[in-house]
């Protein structure tokens, strides 16, 4: 039986790919130190005698007889969202943020190396900071303040993307990039601040919507599904070591239309409330997904309105 290690497989995206190779009859060892994880998120598979949850901080060295003769390694395991009001925020997390994204690539590399596994490294479109060009084709290096108050995320995933590639040079690790633009649905967590999982919880409790800046700010919204089938194929296709690969939809929406679409879909009595644009906020954004489908053959299949309704439902039933 092959065998994938998923770091940060307690957190939204992680789940996601745990379920998925679970159900492929892979065995399954997810790591996270559950800091923005959520043991909820894993507790269905718990019983699956293919699944082993280790409680682990990748920022130290990993050692357990569990993780030999590993064929697959997923680095997921970082917080992820930037809204600071969310006690799980990467804001609230900086050095945690700084270096499960260094130390903690460093020992799972080290780990693929080892095991001679293939090695996946879940970057983000955050590497592109306030975008100068859009779309962002993979070439485009990226308008990042370096010290701001997102750099530990942007800067995190920078390092994270030059240590994974000196591995490549180095050592010839099989390993590949993906830069995951905005990615929404079930299993998100309600309360870490980002947009989508915000305007829907808030417009099923009745609760005025909260946009930041005057709204024309714009995001692409990716359905995890898609993702999941992106972060596979990337893995699995031959041909993709060392290559560095946006996933995401490129279908771009202001987030003032996101909250309307919102709104009408839930039926909701609502008011549209502008706040603070946060600092740092990127302006725009929408991937370039030439390259993942010339390489993977992979391009999204799910619309906005469609996995808005499932994620909708999702809330609906929490
Ligand atoms: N945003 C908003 N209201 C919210 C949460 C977020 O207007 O309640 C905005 C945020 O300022 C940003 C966009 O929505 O422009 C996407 O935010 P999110 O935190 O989901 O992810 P980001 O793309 O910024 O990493």
């Amino acid at each position: 039986m092959q065998k994938v290690l998923i770091a940060g497989g307690a957190g939204f995206i992680g789940s996601h790919l745990c379920k998925s190779f679970l159900s492929d009859s892979l065995g399954v060892i997810c790591v996270d130190s559950l800091i923005t994880g959520d043991e909820k998120n894993i507790k269905p598979f718990i019983t699956n005698p293919n699944f082993k949850f280790l409680r682990y901080d990748i920022t130290q060295p990993l050692q357990d007889k569990e993780l030999s003769e590993l064929d697959y390694i997923f680095n997921l395991a970082s917080p992820a969202s930037p809204n600071k009001k969310s006690q799980r925020s990467y804001i609230n997390y900086p050095i945690e943020t700084l270096l499960a994204n260094s130390d903690g690539t460093h020992y799972l590399l080290e780990l693929a190396k080892i095991n001679s596994a293939k090695f996946l490294y879940v970057s983000s479109s955050e590497v592109y900071g306030d975008p100068e060009l859009s779309p962002q084709p993979e070439t485009y290096f990226g308008n990042v303040n370096p010290n701001g108050i997102r750099s530990v995320y942007d800067e995190g995933k920078r390092f994270g993307e030059a240590i994974t590639m000196a591995y490549v040079r180095k050592f010839n690790i099989d390993a590949r990039i993906i830069r995951i633009f905005n990615t929404y649905g079930p299993k998100m967590q309600k309360d870490d601040g980002r947009v989508v999982s915000n305007f829907i919880n808030q417009a099923i409790e009745g609760k005025p919507l909260t946009v930041y800046g005057d709204g024309s700010q714009t995001r692409s919204f990716c359905y995890v599904d898609d993702m999941i089938n992106g972060l596979k194929l990337a893995m699995l296709t031959l041909n993709t070591k060392g290559e560095v690969i946006n996933l995401g939809n490129p279908d771009e929406r202001t987030i003032l239309e996101l909250a309307k679409t919102i709104k009408q879909m839930t039926n909701s009595s609502s008011k549209i409330e502008f706040k603070e644009l946060p600092e740092d906020d990127p302006k725009v954004r929408r991937p370039d997904i030439e390259k993942a489908k010339r390489l993977l053959k992979w391009s999204p299949n799910i619309n906005l309105e469609h996995g808005l309704k499932k994620t909708i439902e999702y809330f609906k039933k929490l």
